[in-house]
């Protein structure tokens, strides 16, 4: 009941090399194809490894594939003495779409904050590539019944300095912690409690125009079984998902939960 496209958004974590990477995008590709998928209806996306994005890039404009697809992070500096880090102008030109930036597994094993999060947004966005940011509270701000505020901080402190016209293009992820990878989804009403919440912060940060243009995902024990019913509450117009985003056949069951 928005005028939000719907966002699909597989992230494949370190999973699949190059050469799987390519058998996967191939049987989703015709997976949707024989589904006679509208991805004008439900945007499709992929974050891949960074060493894949090559070969779905080229599998993509081959076949001139309507999937999309990103990385799922980016360095906030574009150039330089930054060993290991992969610069957004890289991804821009690999025709990266999106870029997962502060997933939970980046801020806990790699101790990211808010800050770097938000610089990464901004390095994303120079180069127009649209940060897929993510947020959502541990188990232990859950059980306290803090995920709102806990939520909204983490929010705020995560788009700091983006301008509206790129406030009005991000994404965002509400990730529960405790329902990534677990096999314990939220429920609908959890999952709408703080996209609701999330849409709500975008209006008082930004404008109402804002806050009705930004695509809220869910995440966190996504699967073909239990989309439909998060996806029918109004403030969540999408998922992130993890495991079950490495079925091709699943993945696209996800894809087409309507
Ligand atoms: C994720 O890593 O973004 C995620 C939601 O994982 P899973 O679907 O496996 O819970």
């Amino acid at each position: 009941a928005t005028a939000r496209t719907p966002l699909m958004a597989g992230n494949w974590k370190m999973n699949l090399d190059h050469h799987a990477a390519t058998h996967f995008v191939q049987k989703l590709a015709w997976t949707l194809k024989d589904a006679k998928h509208d991805f004008s209806a439900v945007e499709v996306a992929v974050l891949p490894p960074f060493t894949d994005l090559r070969s779905v890039q080229t599998l993509v404009d081959a076949d001139k594939l309507e999937l999309v697809y990103g990385a799922q992070d980016v360095s906030a500096h574009l150039s330089g003495a930054y060993t290991g880090e992969i610069s957004p102008v890289f991804l821009a030109k690999l025709g990266a779409t999106y870029v997962a930036v502060g997933h939970s597994e980046r801020r806990q094993y790699h101790h990211e904050d808010d800050a770097l999060v938000a610089a990464k947004a901004k390095s994303a966005f120079s180069q127009g590539v649209v940060p897929i940011v993510c947020v959502g509270e541990g188990l232990d701000v859950r059980k306290a019944g803090d995920q709102v505020a806990y939520t909204l901080a983490q929010l705020e402190g995560s788009i700091a300095g983006l301008t509206e016209e790129e406030a009005a293009q991000v994404v965002i992820a509400y990730e529960p912690v405790w329902a990534i990878g677990t096999g314990e989804v939220a429920t609908p009403e959890d999952a709408q409690e703080v996209c609701g919440a999330i849409r709500g912060k975008l209006a008082e940060l930004y404008t109402d125009a804002v806050a009705a243009a930004v695509r809220v995902l869910y995440g966190g024990s996504v699967k073909s079984g239990n989309v439909a019913s998060i996806m029918a509450k109004p403030d969540v117009d999408g998922a992130l998902i993890g495991g079950a985003s490495l079925d091709a056949e699943e993945f696209a069951k996800i894809v087409r939960y309507q």
